[in-house]
């Protein structure tokens, strides 16, 4: 017997024709391009999303078409959120940050028929257009009169234009809510990027979960800043809780300084902000010296990479604001857990209670995990054994775009390539990517250790460690430093910093100062890059 109740598929569409009826006054904020300040409304957006669907029809592009975007977090690149996806297209959040080749590469795989760019990108484009073959129309996302003339782009068109063009007389189609809705490649650290394929059911259940309370919490009194990138991952799949709750957008666009996102912080009255860990390193070293506090920032979502606990502390104690440690990654849409506590940690101390929060979190209904062994059989959950990561649920791949069957999962859980432990109260602890875990005498040393006591010394700005070739114990730990500006420390100084922080033998065996420490394209330390560089080097 089947339930009776109203069958509706789970679209992305409803979510912008949600937030338009019941919160039409709610505000979008951005920062442009231009450095000047753009504000407008859900209603005023959901209006602009359906001129921006009409003009895609006019465009004579197919269902499931790609359009891809080349943006900043801004508004214009929100409305291609919900116009590409809701009128039936498929969105593809480029990367700027790759390499050009790459993002070529990506474009012909992904067979993108539109580009969408933010002028900043125009030089990008100006390279790589001749070598994306299905690329129709390119797109510039600015007003008509800031087209440049001479650009060398084939028919290149403004945005503003686009869309005006058109009226906003347009009902979003209903279609199987497991049709694709919007696509992102990994970053390709090893071989080729390989895309997750996100549908409007996956995208709509994470919208849900992200913003229940034990997630990310958000509601239509919080004002968010997003300043995790609109191209990668769907801004961890903000702009979609944002409008299934009604809460105040506010996108920072390329300002990313420690300086601008301060101020926007600061003149919008933002609750809560969600980045990886280098951005709040920016932050934070804006505000030390200057001795500025927030006046309105409640809360900040912090993963990606995993936060360094004397980041949380600084956080938490400097400046009152909680910081929620969130786990997750490209084909998973990307949440996967998230750090709060539970009722009965009530009754503990605030340091066994921070103990748990340095943790990277407990499943979001919706995501299941589990570790497992070299011979595949599940560990057990005691928070010390340490085994490679699997998880399912709706929002995980179940295979990547046009694999060709080749699909990821064991046994139907996705191995996420993460190695961590999960204790008896479900809370997962990252150890390490299985590919950077240092092998030493057999036992492991997690790289994720090693860092966060680096940059827990004063002088730190940032610290990644890596193993080097031994005779004797196969792998050791060395910590590659990048000094804070105006501030010293010797390798002695540091070695002996580590004394009754970690175990005798997990203590790197040296500290290589650098100048800078190098950074992937979502702001993540690049280890292969960093071995690269250190290739020639030798233990002491
Ligand atoms: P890629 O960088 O390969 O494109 P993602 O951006 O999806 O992939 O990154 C996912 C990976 O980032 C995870 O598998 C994990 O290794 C790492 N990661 C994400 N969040 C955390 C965290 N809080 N702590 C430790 N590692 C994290």
């Amino acid at each position: 017997m089947l339930g009776l109740m109203q069958s509706q598929p789970l679209l992305i569409s409803g979510l912008i024709e949600f937030a338009e009826r019941h919160h039409g006054d709610a505000e979008i904020v951005s920062r442009r391009v231009e450095g000047d300040i753009h504000r407008y409304t859900y209603k005023a957006s959901a209006k602009r999303a359906r001129q921006l669907a009409n003009a895609l029809d006019g465009l004579n592009l197919a269902f499931s078409d790609r359009v891809a975007t080349l943006a900043w977090n801004g508004y214009r690149h929100f409305e291609l959120y919900y116009g590409v996806s809701g009128s039936g297209r498929v969105l593809h959040t480029v990367n700027p940050r790759l390499h050009p080749d790459q993002i070529a590469w990506i474009a012909n795989h992904a067979e993108d028929q539109v580009l969408c760019f933010d002028m900043s990108f125009l030089p990008l484009v100006q390279a790589v257009h001749a070598k994306c073959h299905t690329i129709k129309h390119f797109v510039a996302l600015c007003d008509e009169d800031k087209l440049p003339t001479d650009s060398g782009i084939p028919n290149l068109i403004s945005y503003e234009a686009l869309i005006n063009a058109q009226t906003d007389d347009y009902v979003w189609p209903s279609f199987d809510e497991n049709t694709a809705s919007s696509m992102c490649y990994t970053s390709g650290t090893t071989g080729n990027p390989k895309a997750a394929l996100y549908s409007h059911r996956s995208s709509t259940l994470h919208a849900f979960a992200a913003a229940l309370p034990d997630v990310m919490c958000i509601s239509a009194r919080d004002a968010i800043l997003p300043v995790v990138p609109m191209f990668h991952v769907n801004a961890w799949g903000i702009p979609y809780s944002a409008a299934l709750t009604g809460a105040k957008l506010v996108f920072p666009g390329p300002a990313m300084d420690g300086k601008s996102i301060y101020e926007l912080i600061e003149s919008e009255k933002v609750t809560y902000a969600a980045g990886v860990p280098t951005v709040w390193q920016m932050l934070l070293g804006h505000l030390k010296p200057a001795g500025l506090k927030f006046s309105t920032l409640r809360r900040t979502v912090i993963g990606g990479s995993a936060c360094p606990p004397a980041m949380i502390r600084a956080f938490k104690d400097d400046y009152g604001i909680e910081v929620l440690h969130a786990w997750g990654m490209t084909e998973m849409s990307p949440l996967g857990t998230l750090c709060t506590l539970k009722n009965k940690h009530d009754a503990l101390s605030e340091e066994e209670r921070m103990a748990i929060l340095l943790k990277q979190g407990r499943s979001i209904y919706g995501v299941d995990m589990k570790i497992v062994g070299d011979n595949g059989s599940e560990l057990p959950w005691d928070g010390k054994t340490y085994g490679d990561l699997y998880v399912k649920g709706p929002w995980v791949v179940h295979d990547y775009y046009k694999s060709e069957g080749q699909s990821p999962l064991v046994d139907g859980w996705f191995p996420t390539g993460d190695v961590g432990t999960i204790d008896a109260d479900g809370y997962l602890q990252i150890t390490d990517r299985s590919k950077d875990v240092i092998k030493s005498g057999g036992e492991w040393i997690s790289s994720i250790d090693i860092e966060n006591i680096a940059v827990a010394h004063p002088a730190v700005a940032m610290a990644a460690c890596i193993g080097v070739v031994h005779p004797k114990w196969d792998e050791r730990p060395i910590v590659a430093v990048l000094v804070r500006p105006g501030m010293q420390v010797t390798r002695e100084e540091l070695l002996s910093f580590y004394e009754g922080k970690t175990a005798k033998w997990q203590i790197p065996d040296d500290v290589v100062f650098v100048d800078a420490i190098p950074l992937g394209a979502t702001g993540k330390i690049l280890k292969t890059k960093l071995r690269e560089m250190l290739k020639d080097y030798k233990l002491p």
